[in-house]
């Protein structure tokens, strides 16, 4: 399916809000099935003055346009490689100049584009060493999911420590590992503006368990810990404004044509309702222990 836009997607989304029709959903893949909204086409629309959402309804991906280049930050299933490269088009930049694709965590949702994104672009793929891993593998041998979320394997070029940077055109992207949903999530700060003020995103990542054995968990003996750490680093991370991979989590409705953050929320708020899902979560997991 193609998903050629009109010319006066350009004009649209130079707003904050959205007021067009999206494209049609992207098709189902037979391998790895996914709800709608995830594979539902929006509007690309500016979160900040430098900062675009060209996501799915329902997944996130993120564009920031700098001087020297632009950065994109996860970009949901497979199937959305070339709804998001024309998005890209779409907000003015153009394809070569994206220098950074930068990541949240290695599953199907989130680093589906990837290596289709890496192909086009030239951009330096940025991770971490145990995402990259898991990104490499394409999803095999995922400690929770064993085989059952595969997506095309990227080739990380450039692993990061806890809390370093990468920098480009003068905004700097700080890594926070926050290691909950995977041992090797990731969550990025940077500074933007809006309203002639410098605003601090945090693109946090899940904090969810879906399903996860959380006691005696032979491939992640430590998970626990892992999770409270992650929780107490997302509560604190330089936060005006809250993205997360799954939009709707922290009050992002990006198919709404009015205003696609009906709820803002703060990180503080984020980790402390994921936290408090985790403890029941907990509670139910001891009880049939
Ligand atoms: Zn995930």
């Amino acid at each position: 399916m193609h998903l050629l836009r009109p010319l006066v997607l350009a004009c649209a989304a130079l707003t904050f809000g959205s007021a067009f029709a999206a494209a049609p959903v992207l098709p189902q893949a037979t391998g790895y099935q996914t709800r709608e909204a995830w594979r539902q086409p929006v509007t690309p629309f500016r979160v900040a003055d430098h900062t675009w959402y060209i996501g799915t309804e329902g997944l996130s991906a993120l564009l920031v346009v700098t001087p020297e280049g632009a950065v994109v930050i996860d970009g949901g299933v497979a199937q959305a490689a070339d709804m998001l490269l024309e998005n890209i088009v779409a907000t003015g930049t153009p394809i070569g100049s994206v220098k950074l694709i930068l990541h949240s965590h290695a599953h199907a949702d989130h680093a589906g584009p990837l290596a289709a994104l890496k192909r086009a672009t030239g951009a330096t793929l940025v991770s971490n060493a145990e995402s990259a891993v898991l990104l490499a593998r394409g999803g095999i041998d995922d400690i929770h999911y064993d085989d059952r979320i595969l997506f095309p394997p990227a080739q990380a070029d450039r692993l990061l420590q806890d809390r370093e940077s990468v920098e480009l055109g003068g905004t700097s992207f700080t890594v926070h590992f926050t290691p909950a949903h995977t041992p090797g999530s990731m969550s990025w700060t940077w500074t933007d503006t809006r309203d002639s003020k410098p605003l601090q995103i945090a693109y946090a990542d899940s904090l969810s368990a879906p399903g996860y054995r959380l006691f005696d968990n032979p491939r992640f003996p430590r998970i626990l810990e892992a999770y409270r750490q992650g929780f107490a680093t997302v509560a604190n991370l330089p936060c005006d404004l809250l993205i997360a991979p799954h939009p709707e989590g922290v009050g992002w409705a990006p198919a709404a044509t009015d205003d696609p953050q009906p709820r803002p929320m703060s990180c503080r708020e984020y980790a402390a309702q994921a936290q408090q899902a985790f403890e029941q979560e907990l509670a139910k997991q001891q009880v049939a222990r």
